[in-house]
């Protein structure tokens, strides 16, 4: 710093100099300042982007269940409704014609109440770690009880694991409900072995490569779903059920000669 003497001999720093000085400081600490602002806006806006992403997305696909759901309860509603419709604007209402309407729309109805089920099951098994009940249980027994009625080829040896018996008879019915539902008539077998391996096989349609990724998505329907029953919300159901076991589902197909889904446990 820049001194200069008066004549009584005391040191003494230049005003001029003082506030030169000061200045400088005063903008580079200004562009200082400028500088973090702009860096810490900058890097605050890719911050919260980066943590909003995955809030954003699961609005994203929150907004399209809910159309895909309303879209789905939308058809058999309007078709009861044009029925009625239709029906009312007879002249006469004749006995066999309202017994005839009525066998349809409880058709509409049942189909409702199908996809209501399904979709009060999708919600259970999404948040549901809490209400499963886990205990020993046998798969062997499980899917016994999941075929019911269904003529079925099993091949069964005990297995004990730990999972909860409802959700388990869920993912069981699922599974066999779809081998029937696509296995063109053939033979479906369904298997249990050891540690803890689930198979559900059948000979029928099989999967496309195309489809083959998107099978576990809601509402997703193959193309060889075209004309049969169903909304597309059974394998994510199942896999919510995989999911909430610390399991892992696998699937192998061929177009024409069948599928085989198989359900590991840990
Ligand atoms: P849905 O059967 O009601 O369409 P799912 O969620 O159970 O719905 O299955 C999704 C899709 O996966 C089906 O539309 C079908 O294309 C395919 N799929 C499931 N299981 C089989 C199977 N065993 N064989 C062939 N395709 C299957």
């Amino acid at each position: 710093m820049k001194k200069i003497r008066r004549p009584n001999s005391s040191f003494l720093i230049d005003p001029d100099l003082i506030a030169e000085t000061k200045s400088r400081i005063f903008f580079s600490l200004l562009t200082l300042n400028i500088f973090i602002l702009g860096i810490s806006g900058v890097s605050g806006y890719f911050l919260s982007g980066k943590t909003l992403k995955p809030i954003s997305e699961m609005m994203e696909e929150q907004k399209e269940f809910i159309s895909n759901a309303s879209h789905e309860l939308r058809t058999p509603l309007a078709s009861l409704k044009t029925e009625i419709e239709v029906f009312l604007r007879g002249k006469e209402l004749r006995l066999g014609d309202a017994k005839e309407i009525l066998i349809s729309n409880l058709e509409e109805v049942n189909k409702m109440t199908r996809l209501s089920n399904y979709l009060l099951e999708l919600n259970k098994f999404q948040n549901s770690s809490g209400n499963l009940k886990f205990s020993k249980v046998n798969l062997a027994d499980i899917v016994k009880e999941a075929a019911g009625k269904n003529k079925v080829k099993f091949n069964l040896k005990k297995v004990t694991i730990n999972g909860d018996k409802d959700s388990l008879t869920e993912l069981s019915r699922i599974l066999i409900d779809n081998a029937i539902k696509y296995g063109s008539g053939k033979e479906v077998e369904v298997v249990t072995k050891k540690p803890g391996i689930l198979e559900v096989k059948d000979k029928g349609v099989g999967i496309s490569e195309k489809d083959l990724p998107h099978i576990f998505d809601r509402f997703y329907r193959g193309d060889k779903a075209i004309g049969k029953d169903g909304y597309g919300l059974g394998l994510s159901i199942a896999k919510q059920i995989v999911d909430q076991h610390s399991a892992k589902i696998k699937v192998e197909s061929k177009l024409s000669k069948g599928s085989t889904f198989k359900v590991i446990f840990s």
